[in-house]
């Protein structure tokens, strides 16, 4: 489920403009599949490893946890931002806005960004 919301932009000076934000919701079952599709990812990478010498020692416990990390963070994950777009009040550009989108986290404001043509900082919320 997809779904859009519009938020306040504010920077240092000017009228604050709008940020345009799409929202993915999973559900539970969306969610438990999501989480056990990077958990088998990492172990699989750990199993892989078991067969490096020497290198093992490191990578299989550290694909092991970060499948771990990654389960929980996903089975927690409701709602994820697929894009934000928004005009800097400063600057007056349209962009995509750095959220964090492509880590898979979640989604919650306010949340400050930095527009990437002026490099200041602004406020989502
Ligand atoms: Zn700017």
């Amino acid at each position: 489920m997809t779904e859009t919301h519009t938020y306040v932009l504010s920077g240092y000076s000017g009228t604050p403009t709008t940020a345009t934000v799409t929202i993915q919701s999973f559900d539970r079952p969306e969610r438990m599949r999501r989480a056990l599709k990077g958990l088998g990812k990492f172990w699989a990478f750990a199993v892989g490893s078991v067969f490096i010498p020497v290198a093992h020692f490191l990578l299989v416990p550290a694909f092991s946890l970060f499948g771990a990390y990654t389960f929980f963070e996903r089975l927690g994950a409701r709602q994820v931002v697929t894009t934000a777009e928004g005009t800097c009040p400063d600057c007056g550009r349209t962009q995509q806005l750095e959220t964090g989108a492509g880590g898979g986290g979640r989604w919650r404001v306010p949340r400050d960004v930095a527009c990437r043509y002026c490099q200041r900082s602004l406020r989502i919320s």
